[in-house]
Formats: structure tokens, sequence, C-alpha cells
């Protein structure tokens, strides 16, 4: 098999270019080519030589995961099952909306967190995703919209591809150095350019890590709260029991970046008569006193054999009043691709999954829009 451009940094491009011995120009002509025009053929890239295209196709090559599954929801919600060369696989969603379209991107294979809510904690088979396979991703979802070149830097907004969060499967800050390489190439504004400022990676609550990812990469982050206090949130969330919430909340104030302009997202679950009283919607209120806050509440989405049930609407609704009174935006997330399992949370390798249920019927390969 022949070595895979795709994925590499910049610096990783430089030196195999030098190492073929090719003048340092050609790695940013291979940039753009592979971040900003998503070509996938050595052929295609009209501005080089031929006997350089040629060379290039001996060495190299310019490969994507395998995609195992794509479907579509009702709601324009579309998931893919990519496989890489291990055989090993992770699921990437893309959600429509009006003014956005926002990526769910996996960092991991499974999860080695275990909250008890969350279908891919409950996978056993876990690694880390290189940081080509973080990139592939986007690669992949662009390829399927249809959207290459990449848009110039700052515009775009009436794309389908606008936005990314770090909120498929696994724990992005335990595969830090990956997720960084791979937002750093999906950063640069010269590749696929989707700016930090579209960017929101989540964490469970991942404390040490939690300065360094706001100075290096300056991305938006969320934060997995979803209890109010250290007893129920050692059982929801129990990475808890190493960073309990105190501990949580001070690397947020102190959150590099944080601002009123930009502030960090407080995700909670919504479970039924577990963490949805209006006692604890105040003592959530009280907690966040002093951090630029939004608060994200996400109705509980259900999984074969999960032992939660989603609170009430009328429960979510109190709750949500709560919150707003105090000052802080408190949407309720609609659950989007529920039919093909892609909703938050729902997320866990069909490899997996098939061996106790019959997954949902694949469709086609979306095909760009004319
Ligand atoms: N590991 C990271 C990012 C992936 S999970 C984290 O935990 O933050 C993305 C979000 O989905 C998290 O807020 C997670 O708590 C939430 N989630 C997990 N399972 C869910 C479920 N079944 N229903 C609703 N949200 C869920
Ligand atoms: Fe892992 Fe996040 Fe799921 Fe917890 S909620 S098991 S940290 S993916």
């Amino acid at each position: 098999m022949h070595r895979n451009l795709v994925g590499m940094s910049r610096a990783g491009l430089a030196e195999e270019m030098a190492a073929a011995g090719a003048a340092p120009f050609r790695a940013r002509q291979l940039w753009h080519w592979i971040y900003h025009r998503g070509v996938g053929d050595f052929a295609d890239m009209t501005n080089l030589a031929k006997g350089f295209r040629q060379e290039l196709a001996e060495r190299y090559e310019l490969r994507r995961p395998a995609i195992s599954a794509a479907q579509l929801s009702a709601d324009g919600t579309r998931k893919w099952l990519l496989r890489f060369d291990d055989g090993q696989e992770v699921e990437t969603v893309h959600i429509p909306e009006s003014d956005r379209g926002t990526l769910c991107v996996s960092s991991q294979v499974g999860c080695t967190l275990t909250c008890t809510f969350c279908h891919t904690g409950t996978q056993r088979l876990v690694r880390n995703l290189s940081a080509a396979e973080i990139v592939a991703q986007v690669m992949v979802a662009r390829d399927a919209l249809g959207e290459w070149p990449s848009p110039p830097n700052g515009a775009g907004d009436d794309r389908q591809l606008t936005n990314i969060v770090l909120m498929g499967m696994g724990e992005p800050l335990y595969n830090y150095d990956n997720v960084a390489a791979a937002l750093k190439i999906v950063m640069d504004p010269e590749g696929l350019a989707i700016s930090r400022r579209k960017i929101t990676l989540s964490t469970s609550g991942v404390v040490p890590l939690m300065a360094r990812c706001g100075e290096e990469l300056g991305v938006n982050l969320a934060v997995s709260l979803h209890a109010v206090t250290d007893e129920l949130r050692n059982t929801l969330v129990p990475l808890n029991r190493k960073y309990p919430i105190a501990e949580l909340l001070e690397a947020c104030r102190s959150y590099p970046g944080s601002s009123n302009a930009r502030r960090i997202t407080f995700e909670y679950v919504m479970l039924k008569g577990v963490n949805d009283s209006p006692a604890e919607g105040r003592e959530l209120v009280r907690l966040l006193k002093g951090i630029p806050a939004k608060v994200n509440l996400i109705p509980f989405n259900p999984w074969p054999g999960a032992p939660y049930e989603c609170s009430t609407d009328e429960a979510i609704k109190a709750f949500s009043d709560i919150v707003f009174a105090a000052g802080y935006s408190a949407p309720v997330r609609t659950p989007r691709g529920r039919d093909i399992s892609a909703a938050c949370g729902q997320l866990k390798s069909m490899s997996v999954r098939a061996r106790r249920t019959t997954p949902a019927p694949v469709l086609a390969q979306p095909q760009p829009p004319a």
C-alpha cells in the first residue's frame, strides 16, 4: 500500500516532499489540492508537471476511509459509518439547520469512560483515532455534500458544512494530541478553512487538559455537566470521581478566551426523576455564577437497554424556565436523526450493535446537490 497523504500536517507533507527530492513549494501546492480543492487523484493536480504527478502516484495515494454505510434521516440528518484500515469503525453525523450545517465528529473508536446514559460508553473496543482519521471525517462529509473547494476564509455561511462539534464517539481530551493535530489541519485558512470560532469541543471534564485546549486551539468549549452534586455526577459521569464539580468549574472559570461574547456551553442531559427537579435547576444557576455560560438541555436519547428515561416535556420546560430566568440562554436541544440512531449519545459503531439489533436500512450514498 502506498503512503496516504490525506490527513498529513503541513510539516509532514514538507518532509515527504523533501524526502522525495521535490522543491519545498511542492508541499504547498499539494496542500492546496488536498485540503482546499479536495482532489482524490494526483492526475487532477493540473498545475503540476505530468511527470511529477506520475511520480507522486507511484509513491503515494490520496485515500479516504471506506464508507460502510450512509443513512439519511427523515429530518435531513445524515450519518456515515466509516471503516479504517484496521477494520475499526466510527460514526460521523451531519446536521443541517436553517442558518448552519454542523458536522459531529468522532475522536475515538468507542470511549474508555463509562457514562451510564451514553451508548458509546458501552462499547468495549476502544482505540484513539489518528489525526488523519479525524480529518478524514471532514473530508468525507465535504465529498458527500459536494462542497469543494473549501470556502475562502471567513465566508461560506450558505454552505451545508459550516460548523464542527467534537461530540461524536469518544472523549476528545483523552486523545488530545491527535485531536489538536487534526484541528490545526481543519482550521488552516489555506485548506479546509473552518475557523476556530465555528468549532466546539465537548468534554466530560478532563480538567488538566482544558487550559491547554483553550490556549493552543482556541476552540469553543462545551462541558458535559449533567448533575449538580458530586454524589449524582459520580454515577452519571464516573470521571467526576477524578475531577469533581468544583475543580471542573474552576477550570471553566479560567478557560482561555471565554467571555460574554464567547460563552462556555454546559450540556445537561434530562433524565426523568434523576437530575431534572426545579431544585436542581436552581442549584445549577448557583453553580454557574460568574462563568460566561450558556446551558444546553439535551432530552435523553434512549438506546436499547438504557437504564434511564427522558424527562417529561413539563419537567424540561420548568427546568429551562428556571435557568432562563436567571439570565442564561437555555435552549432545549431538538433531537436530530433519532430514526437513524444519529442523535447525541446514540452513536456506537454498527459492527458492534448489529450483533444484537437489526441496523436501520442503508440508503445509497448521498449525492451532492445539482
Ligand atoms: N465525550 C464527550 C463528547 C461526546 S458526547 C462528552 O462526553 O462531552 C456528546 C454529548 O452527548 C455529551 O454532552 C454527552 O453527555 C451527551 N450524551 C451522551 N449520551 C446521551 C444520550 N443517550 N442522550 C442525550 N445526550 C447524550
Ligand atoms: Fe464517553 Fe462522552 Fe459517552 Fe461519557 S458521554 S461515555 S465521555 S462519549
